[in-house]
């Protein structure tokens, strides 16, 4: 058999089965094509999702006669200026879309010129022309009555091709795929309106946005991805070296099942590649359940040389010249914004509580547990400089009530591992570090003494001013669990235990990355039998371990012995910790996943450290929790991304009862 060249329309089709998957792909390129034409409008209208027709009407610079002929040839394009691949700064470079898609379906290219900036000749001409192909055979070139701008219609996509015509799903399914690259692009390009129809009704509409205003790519963010997410997002803008990354992070607690809701830009054009889903699992690991994604759009531009976008036909893939420097911006970045956001958590969180609150449930409850508190705690309200430190001895002596319901429920033996935290008085007057004082209170840890009393001072001056405080001022105590805040604007209800559990983690996070953990030896040092597998389990980590404070060696045969603990663990059940440090070895496997080893024992030893539901609060204990949330970053979630504190505005809350 000899060699040789396939006719025209059958290298078109061949170029066709990559660059036209469905409908989606012909609406995107032909988009991408207006985009790229400079309009400031674009209408898009199916019939059938995309398989009988699609029509895109833009306002751009429109064709000459001659670029109309040419430009449904292979290869021909208006867009590599240079010819240089490594510099391309539009959508388009491949000439490629409009021969593909004549060559599976019948097309017409109807345009007209706009007057700017084109020759003498083609600016006399006050009427349009059309061209159509069908099935990659040219048919009529006529004049044409067209206002400025182009309009591109594609009727019976792939009767040419009818292989692939069988590929096609139910037209709901083309649209929904139709719509998903619609939204990228409109979100890339804020000051165009974009409007996708099809027979039955208005799929997306989006007005142009002002260049002049400063919220324009916020706000089109969120008529694509909802107020939710503009509600509840910390805006980005890091510039490193040649990058510049802007865009949105959503708050942990906003969160969903798939990474649907996370979407990259690289010099404007939509793109997916796995460097984003990865820089975005690493920078919110802490704070959010391994099965929960975050929502974010990011905006990434550097260099055309620094990334090769010639890497698939579709052009939604591209290859980074450096790409650990893209994921190392993107991480610091998130978690910059992350902790800016302070004890942010998300308003979603109120609403569906709001939603989920009837009168009827409220009827029907019984009557709720509510603690008043004392008018001797009271009193510690009024805020009196040394009122922090004496409220933390508060928290530092008083017992933990033995009867509890233990953090653990779930686990099996856990519940007798409790910590037997504050059982004795701290000796805050000696000023030495030693078990006494690691056994008062966790939280007191949170920030040097000097500097936290400083800013509580501050804050005291102010007293009873709800503005200076955020999250208001405590009321009430409920179920022994919730604290109940009245806030300037409405009702902060906090879960003590996650929010405390969450301050007392990050606590320990930052001493960690300042100095290393401090560590405190034990008097009599304690011995611990553990099974043959566990015994080699956490051999096998004490360097590890050494790194936040515990120093373990081996005790003969199948066990060993603890000489020295995290100082912040005071007199705790040393032996419940370290089995619980094995079962975290257990459940995340290996040492090589040491990282996420020791974030979890920190989690471990932040649950042990923290005050638990079931705990008497006084006011003045309450306010402290209160005001440390607001100095603390993160503290508005968990460590699983689920919220501590839920905020109901006043407005809300009038609703509820029709007095608004
Ligand atoms: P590419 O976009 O890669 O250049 P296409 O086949 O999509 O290849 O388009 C070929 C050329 O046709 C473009 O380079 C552009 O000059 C012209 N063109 C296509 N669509 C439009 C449009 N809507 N308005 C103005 N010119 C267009
Ligand atoms: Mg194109």
């Amino acid at each position: 058999m000899s060699v040789r060249l396939l006719p025209p329309t059958l290298i078109n089709q061949i170029a066709a089965g990559e660059v036209l998957e469905r409908p989606a792909s012909a609406i995107k390129e032909l988009v991408e094509n207006s985009l790229d034409a400079g309009a400031t409008s674009i209408e898009i209208a199916v019939r059938d999702g995309g398989r009988s027709y699609i029509a895109i009407v833009d306002n751009g610079c429109g064709m000459t006669k001659e670029d109309l002929t040419l430009c449904v040839q292979r290869h021909a394009t208006s867009k590599l200026p240079d010819g240089n691949l490594f510099d391309i700064k539009t959508l388009g470079f491949r000439g490629e879309a409009l021969p593909s898609i004549g060559s599976v379906a019948r097309l017409k290219i109807t345009t007209k010129l706009t007057n700017k900036g084109h020759s003498q000749e083609s600016d006399q001409e006050n009427h349009g022309w059309a061209l159509t192909i069908e099935g990659g055979v040219q048919k009529d070139l006529e004049p044409a009555s067209h206002p400025c701008g182009t309009k591109v219609e594609v009727s019976d996509l792939f009767f040419a091709t009818p292989a692939r015509l069988k590929f096609l799903k139910a037209a709901h399914t083309e649209i929904t795929h139709a719509l998903d690259a619609l939204k990228r692009l409109a979100m890339a390009n804020p000051y165009v309106a974009f409007t996708f129809k099809d027979e039955k009704k208005v799929l997306l509409q989006c007005a142009a946005q002002s260049p002049e205003d400063e919220e324009a790519s916020l706000k089109r963010l969120g008529e694509i991805m909802g107020s939710d997410f503009t509600e509840n997002a910390v805006a980005i803008d890091l510039e490193q070296e040649d990058f510049r990354l802007t865009g949105f992070a959503g708050l942990p607690t906003l969160n969903r099942a798939n990474a649907q809701y996370q979407f990259l830009f690289v010099n404007g054009r939509p793109v997916k590649d796995k460097i984003l889903n990865h820089g975005v699992k690493v920078a919110y690991a802490d704070y959010l359940a391994r099965d929960r994604f975050p929502l974010v759009c990011l905006f990434l531009e550097l260099k055309s040389e620094a990334v090769d976008m010639n890497v698939h036909p579709a052009k939604t893939e591209v290859r980074f010249r450096e790409p650990g420097k893209v994921r190392n911006i993107i991480v610091s970045a998130l978690k910059n914004a992350l902790k800016q956001s302070g004890f942010r958590a998300s308003g979603t969180v109120a609403n569906e509580a709001l939603s989920a609150f009837k009168i009827e449930s409220i009827q029907r409850q019984p009557t709720l547990t509510l603690h008043p508190v004392s008018s001797e705690q009271g009193q510690t309200q009024t805020r009196s400089s040394s009122g922090f430190a004496q409220g933390l001895k508060t928290f530092a002596t008083a017992n933990v009530t033995p009867s509890a319901p233990s953090y653990y429920g779930s686990r099996s033996s856990a519940g007798a591992r409790n910590f037997a935290f504050a059982a004795q008085a701290p000796t805050h007057s000696s000023g030495t570090r030693g078990m006494a004082e690691g056994a008062s209170f966790a939280l007191k840890q949170a920030f040097s003494e000097e500097a936290m009393t400083d800013q509580i001072s501050s804050h005291v001056s102010e007293q009873d001013d709800f503005a200076s405080y955020p999250l208001g001022l405590a009321r009430a105590q409920l179920h022994e669990t919730y604290v109940i805040a009245e806030s300037q604007d409405g009702i902060v209800i906090v879960d003590q235990h996650a929010v405390h559990e969450r301050l007392v983690y990050e606590d320990l996070k930052a001493q960690m990355a300042e100095k290393g953990i401090r560590r405190q030896g034990l008097l009599i040092p304690e011995v611990i039998e553990l099974q043959g597998d566990q015994y080699r389990k956490i051999l096998e980590i004490t360097q590890e371990l050494e790194q936040f404070g515990l120093i373990i060696e081996s005790f003969g045969a199948n066990a060993v012995v603890v000489r020295e603990i995290p100082a912040i663990l005071g007199q705790g059940d040393i032996k419940g910790l370290i089995l619980d440090i094995v079962d975290d070895l257990d459940e995340t496997g290996s040492s090589a996943k040491l990282k996420e080893t020791i974030d979890e024992i920190l989690g471990t030893m932040a649950c042990h450290g923290s005050i638990r539901a079931g705990r008497r609060l006084s006011l003045q204990e309450m306010n402290e929790l209160l005001r440390q949330m607001e100095v603390t970053p993160y503290s508005g979630q968990c460590n699983h991304g689920r919220p501590t504190y839920v905020q109901l505005k006043k407005k809300d809350i009038e609703r509820l009862f029709g007095r608004s």
